[in-house]
């Protein structure tokens, strides 16, 4: 099938790829921007939906464990210390899956992603790092008719998540597990571009970047070199446009429907983060915790007051003179929320963003697209008139 012709959510496309497969005939059910139904889907994958009276559930969904972990040995190249990619080796060295869906990049270029059914551990290795754009994950379902591939390791972000739990049970697979990641702000490839020239100073050379739980973010240069801007530096006039649609109207920052999570956003500087949604991540996360060095999840500092000082900043298109933001990132870095809170405010921050820009450029969306979680999180700040 064509790439591209068939697109039912229209501006919202995520470009997660289901439609680039014969299970296009079920995109009005799955898709994530037709069809919210976080509460079956969670109900599906984990047995319940997330209590909404438990903060914790309320804001980082279904758990059963939650903790900060780093491979011993870390892997080279890999986006942090590479739990996501050796658990892809593990599960097919282990005959746990036939394959595992995974993100490698195109040889033409380190940023656009190619998806693969990879079938051997240094095909799953070949994915390591992550490709900052929106990728057509779902697209590979297509060539699982005739593979004899029964059992497969899904990695991906949360809307794959949500589309590939709604067509799972018509796959033909004989089982499923899920690897997520947490996911916020995409971009297309040129929104990438632009992101790039106005915020790093050698955009040509930039092999790796991420937003850091120390407000920053780190740009790895292909010399070797890193390069850090604080995240209050940002050209906000330029960058309100560059997120993508889906991306702006998405409230899955932390993959709710996958079986087992690997971020960073709950853990400290320089740890990931994990979080066990129900047994089937438990069994994905025994193939490699002997590995991990571990620690238990840690929460410090109030974000209330700096999400809804953000709120009114992001809506004004406020910059900061670099200097400036220097100061507020290095004050922020000291007193600001740390761990859990850390997270929460991201959540916070991306989720009131997220909720004013589907009011205002598709307001019939708001009350059915908005799931409750959200709407729950999004009623304790101001948001900016409509
Ligand atoms: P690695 O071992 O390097 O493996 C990375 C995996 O990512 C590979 O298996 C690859 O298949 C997959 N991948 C790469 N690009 C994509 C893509 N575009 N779509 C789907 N899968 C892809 N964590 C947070 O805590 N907060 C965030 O805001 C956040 N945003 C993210 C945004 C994107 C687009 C992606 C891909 C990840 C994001 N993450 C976020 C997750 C985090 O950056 C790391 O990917 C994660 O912690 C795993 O690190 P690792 O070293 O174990 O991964
Ligand atoms: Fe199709 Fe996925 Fe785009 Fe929805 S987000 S229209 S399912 S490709
Ligand atoms: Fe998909 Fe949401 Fe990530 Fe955008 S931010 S790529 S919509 S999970």
């Amino acid at each position: 099938m064509a790439r591209g012709t068939v697109r039912p959510a229209k501006e919202l496309c995520s470009d997660c790829g289901l439609c680039d497969s014969r299970w296009v005939a079920y995109v009005r059910q799955a898709c994530a921007f037709i069809h919210q139904q976080f509460e079956s889907l969670e109900r599906k994958a984990h047995g319940r939906s997330r209590d909404l009276d438990n903060e914790d559930e309320l804001y980082f969904g279904v758990s059963e464990r939650m903790f900060c972990a780093q491979l011993q040995q870390p892997l080279e190249g890999a986006q942090w210390t590479g739990i996501v990619s050796t658990l892809g080796v593990r599960a097919l060295e282990q005959n746990l899956v036939d394959a595992v869906l995974c993100v490698q990049q195109s040889p033409e270029d380190r940023f656009t992603p190619m998806p693969v059914l990879a079938r051997t551990p240094a095909e799953v290795l070949a994915a390591r790092v992550n490709k900052p754009t929106l990728s057509n994950n779902l697209s590979v379902l297509e060539q699982l008719p005739g593979s004899g591939i029964k059992r497969l390791l899904a990695i991906g972000v949360g809307c794959q998540t949500q589309a590939l739990r709604a067509v799972q049970d018509s796959l033909g697979l004989e089982e499923l597990y899920v690897l997520g990641m947490p996911c916020v702000d995409n971009v297309s490839r040129e929104g990438l571009q632009t992101f790039l020239e106005s915020t790093s100073r050698s955009p040509e050379t930039v092999v790796h970047y991420e937003f850091m739980q120390d407000f920053r973010i780190h740009f790895r240069h292909s010399d070797g070199s890193t390069e850090t801007v604080p995240f209050f530096g940002l050209d906000t006039p330029k960058l309100k446009d560059v997120f993508a649609p889906s991306c702006l109207s998405c409230f899955d920052y932390v993959n709710a429907c996958a079986d087992l999570v690997v971020g960073y956003m709950g853990a400290p500087f320089q740890w990931q983060w994990l979080v066990v949604r129900n047994q089937r991540g438990q069994k994905l996360l025994d193939l490699v915790e002997s590995e991990l060095n571990t620690q238990p999840v840690m929460s410090s500092g109030q974000r209330a007051q700096a999400v809804q000082q953000g709120i009114d900043a992001y809506d004004k298109a406020l910059r900061l003179p670099r200097w400036l933001a220097e100061v507020v990132g290095v004050v922020v870095q000291r007193v600001g929320p740390k761990g859990l809170e850390y997270a929460r405010f991201s959540i916070d921050s991306h989720f009131t963003r997220n909720a004013t820009w589907l009011r205002r450029h598709h307001p019939e969306k708001l009350a059915q697209h908005l799931p409750a979680f959200a709407q729950k999180i999004v009623s304790r700040y101001r948001l900016p008139q409509p």
